[in-house]
């Protein structure tokens, strides 16, 4: 009998991009070379379609697509007229981005907490916030609450707060695009939305993309013209100060393919993150789903006991698992944003996320028996 030589074990892909081109199969292709045929990359017939499509997907009114999810936010930032004097709260525990595009237009990020359950942003430390906000000489104008890692957050307790501090609430869904809150979408949560279509968002192109999500059509006037350098009627009729936040028409052509199996890949995340909850639940702190709540697992994140991720993380690496961690600091302790305003009492929740979280592979194409492989791993190495 031949004696096998002992081999690595197989590396496993944290989202599988190839995955999904092998089920989307000719259709992309095909897409992009229609794109090649009629060469009208910039805002060409693919862009608009797309528009709709996500309108009616989403049931938002209005779809304006952009470059990117940080586009998506500054341009509504820019759109609400948000500058110099005004604070815009922002939950710590984000990405970099939902604080980048406040200061990005000259406006003050100021910052609160998240809650333990959803890990989303917590009315109670909004409201802190906003006195903060105040204390330092600012006006507080808007809120951005993030839908973190595809579940969104709790806009029944966050609207009247928002509501009573005269606040525009503008929804950072870059990790939520077809989760749903109440029988509602994301897009339809909020006066406005901002979404990403980053390669490794649950919807996304191959390349940069964004959207902004809203039903009222004035906004969704001003976000036409400024993300095109704040044109009025024609090209060189300039009425307001915009930029160049276009989506490109070959992003768009991929996007309309992928929304055609989005709905089922949505349930494919479902079921993955259903299985690793099952298979974990007794080893570590899985995420919680608030009652009414769909997500789209855009990260499956776990939390353990301050200390013992890095020695998970290293035990996985060497069985060909990666993971990541989905953020190491609270955006309050990062050096640019250090000295922005910080709800009363400072965001400890986020502060121990920080140091607690680990996100596990997640994508619709994570077959049962690699997951089994995974569950394995992880309960091996906590000591299951
Ligand atoms: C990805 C992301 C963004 C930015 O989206 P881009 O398309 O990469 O610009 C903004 N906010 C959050 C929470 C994100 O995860």
């Amino acid at each position: 009998m031949n004696q096998r030589p002992r081999l690595d074990p197989v590396p496993i892909p944290f989202i599988d991009v190839a995955a999904q081109r092998r089920r989307l199969g000719r259709s992309v292709d095909e897409a992009i070379a229609r794109v090649l045929g009629h060469c009208q990359f910039i805002l060409g017939p693919e862009v608009r379609a797309l528009e709709v499509e996500l309108a009616e997907f989403c049931g938002a009114r209005h779809v304006v697509s952009c470059a990117s999810g940080t586009d998506a936010l500054v341009l509504v930032l820019m759109a609400q007229g948000i500058g110099p004097g005004d604070a815009v709260i922002c939950p710590s525990f984000t990405f970099t981005a939902t604080a980048e595009v406040v200061a990005l237009v000259g406006a003050t990020p100021a910052f609160a907490d998240v809650e333990e359950a959803s890990f989303n942003l917590d009315p109670a430390s909004l409201e802190l916030a906003c006195a903060a906000a105040r204390e330092a000489g600012l006006r507080p104008k808007a809120v951005i609450p993030v839908d973190l890692f595809g579940q969104p957050a709790d806009y029944d307790r966050i609207m009247p707060v928002a509501e009573a501090e005269g606040l525009f609430v503008l929804d950072d869904a870059a990790q939520a695009f077809g989760a749903t809150y109440k029988n509602r979408r994301v897009g339809a949560l909020a006066p406005a939305t901002a979404t990403s279509f980053f390669p490794a968002k649950p919807l996304g192109c191959y390349g940069d993309g964004g959207a902004v999500l809203t039903d009222d059509e004035e906004l969704a006037q001003v976000l036409r013209s400024l993300r095109v350098h704040g044109e009025g009627h024609g090209k060189y009729d300039c009425v307001r100060i915009g930029l160049n936040g276009r989506l490109d028409t070959i992003q768009a052509a991929v996007l309309m393919e992928k929304l055609r199996i989005f709905p089922e890949e949505i349930l494919a995340r479902e079921r993955v993150a259903r299985r690793y909850s099952a298979g974990l639940a007794d080893v570590a702190m899985v995420p919680r789903l608030a009652s009414g709540s769909t997500s789209v697992w855009a990260q499956y994140t776990i939390r353990l006991a301050s200390g013992r991720r890095e020695g998970l993380a290293a035990a996985l690496k060497a069985q060909g698992i990666p993971t990541a961690v989905h953020y190491p600091v609270p955006l309050h302790r990062q050096q640019p944003y250090q000295h922005f305003p910080i709800a009363l009492g400072g965001a400890p929740v986020s502060e121990r996320l920080a140091e607690e979280v680990i996100s596990l592979p997640m994508h619709a194409y994570l077959d049962e028996t690699t997951q089994d492989r995974i569950i394995e791993a992880v309960r091996r190495a906590l000591g299951a």
